[in-house]
């Protein structure tokens, strides 16, 4: 008989909450431990997953099996190429190693509730125990609830019932401990040499594969695991003081924590991060900085309880409903340009840039972003948020969700859909000298003043043609008008 934990987007030993479960289990039953981590294209694809996490992963995954094999645990990867049959692989690769308990993580999405509730059902026939845990989110989704008793919509008041809990219910207090090499001997090296004896890991996506150029790039930019990641919170603490003046500003290099690939893998827990942010602080109360980025921190916890409360939002629909019947254009070529960084926006253009070559884009870029695509070029956020997940390292789909809804003015707590961002006011407000847009948009770089924001204004039309730089793809001021007439119409507000 064995334990099994299975490994999903919590990539990680320490404070794991299935993985410490699956261990205690094991040890008070005597039977060995295996780790499991389903592997499916098929899914992956299904779910718009950005070769760059799917590279991410696999490289977390060869950390954590060069950890968990110096404790004698062994780590299959099972390959599922059609992932309706994601369940069948499993139930039968329990039977084949004797498996009698199955420990993991919930995932919140649909899908994956949908798979994990038939294994329960399929398991109950079998007699294997499938064991499920809230472990992702610092406070489980669901618990808080506003005075009516409802699931918050609005971010502010969840934060201020947020935090407090945090505190009250020491959910930062008990952090899981990883398994230890002092655990009782399971034998499962004896007992699991096939397992052990799985030395490759499956190749990312073949017909959208990372090159190896690109691979290897992207492997010094985002360092994979568990260790870098407390690595690189480590180095984010130096800075963290002055995270409330840094964070809104694309322009200053690590003004951020750059975590968010480490969360969306699970090779950082959210407690975890937390509890040493609040260690770090030396003072008596939290300083702007350490409040500012666990007030961050939040946001995400919010998003996944807004998945978890309204599953429709994973089926292609707006969170407000009457949204739907605003009437988007469908233009190609303009899709295109955005993707591309050749809006003639500079702000824009430099952020697109950054999507295509780090795989990672700062926050107020991708608030800029998202609301030129679906306001100044009023075409489906939809596109804009399948695009994100294909390309980001750290495509969460409840903040990317979330995040798309709350520019196109459609989700929980959106801007109204009255205010639409003017790309110029953001450039000049959030990357003051023109930095961020001179590191991206090279076309641009020897600009200076205000030129850098606004080249086709600014520059004499001979000094414009000569930069080889696009027009803007479409008048702010038109766009505007054109966005409150369709939005109004949609919303049957005429
Ligand atoms: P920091 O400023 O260091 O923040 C710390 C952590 O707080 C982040 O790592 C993240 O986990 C959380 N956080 C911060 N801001 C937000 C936010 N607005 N929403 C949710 N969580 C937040 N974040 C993702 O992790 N994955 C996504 O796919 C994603 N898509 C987005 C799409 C759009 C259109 C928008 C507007 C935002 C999106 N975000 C997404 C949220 C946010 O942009 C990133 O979390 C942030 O840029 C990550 O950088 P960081 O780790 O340096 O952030």
């Amino acid at each position: 008989k064995a334990i099994v934990h299975w490994f999903r987007w919590d990539l990680r030993l320490n404070d794991n909450t299935a993985l410490h479960k699956a261990c205690d289990s094991a040890k008070s039953h005597k039977v060995p431990l295996i780790c499991l981590f389903v592997f499916s294209h098929d899914n992956f694809h299904a779910h718009y997953t950005s070769p760059a996490r799917i590279d991410f992963a696999l490289r977390s995954l060869k950390v954590l099996k060069a950890d968990l094999a110096k404790l004698d645990i062994p780590m299959w990867v099972e390959e599922v190429t059609d992932r309706k049959l994601t369940q069948n692989h499993i139930l039968d690769w329990c039977e084949k190693w004797g498996v009698s308990e199955v420990h993991a993580n919930i995932e919140y999405e649909v899908d994956e509730l949908r798979r994990d509730a038939k294994l329960v059902r399929a398991g109950i026939k079998k007699d294997l125990a499938f064991h499920f845990y809230h472990d992702t989110c610092v406070v489980e989704p669901m618990v808080l609830r506003s005075g009516t008793g409802k699931t918050y919509s609005v971010f502010t008041p969840f934060f201020k019932s947020w935090e407090p809990y945090v505190y009250k219910n020491g959910c930062i207090d008990h952090l899981s401990p990883p398994p230890s090499k002092n655990d009782p001997k399971l034998k499962a090296k004896d007992t699991f040499k096939d397992l052990f004896a799985q030395s490759s890991f499956p190749t990312p996506r073949e017909e959208k594969q990372l090159s190896d150029k690109d691979s290897q790039r992207l492997t010094k930019l985002w360092p994979a695991g568990e260790h870098e990641a407390k690595a690189r919170l480590k180095v984010f603490l130096e800075r963290i003081s002055k995270y409330a003046d840094s964070r809104d500003r694309p322009d200053i290099e690590g003004g951020t924590s750059g975590l968010s690939v480490h969360f969306a893998a699970g090779t950082l827990s959210a407690r975890q991060a937390f509890r040493t942010v609040v260690d770090h602080n030396t003072a008596k109360s939290l300083s702007s900085g350490h409040h500012g980025w666990i007030r961050e921190l939040c946001f995400r916890d919010f998003y996944k309880q807004i998945l978890a409360a309204n599953p429709h939002v994973c089926m292609n629909k707006a969170y407000h409903e009457d949204y739907h019947n605003v009437v988007w254009e469908y233009n190609d070529e303009q899709f295109q340009r955005w993707v591309e960084g050749k809006t003639g926006y500079p702000i824009v253009d430099a952020a697109m840039r950054q999507l295509a070559s780090n795989k990672h884009m700062h926050n107020r870029c991708r608030m800029i972003v998202a609301s030129f695509l679906c306001k100044d070029l009023l075409l489906d956020w939809r596109k804009g948020e399948r695009y994100f997940m294909e390309q980001l390292i750290d495509g969460d789909f409840a903040s990317n969700n979330a995040g798309w809804q709350f520019c196109s003015s459609s989700g929980t707590d959106a801007q109204p859909y009255f205010r639409i961002f003017n790309p110029l006011t953001q450039s000049e407000k959030f990357d003051p000298n023109g930095d961020y847009i001179r590191r991206w948009v090279p076309e641009l770089s020897k600009l200076t003043g205000k030129a850098i924001h606004e080249p086709k204004s600014r520059l004499s039309a001979a000094e414009f043609k000569k930069l080889g730089y696009p027009d803007p793809i479409i008048e702010h001021k038109f766009a505007r008008e054109r966005a409150l007439e369709r939005y109004k119409t949609g919303l049957g507000r005429n």
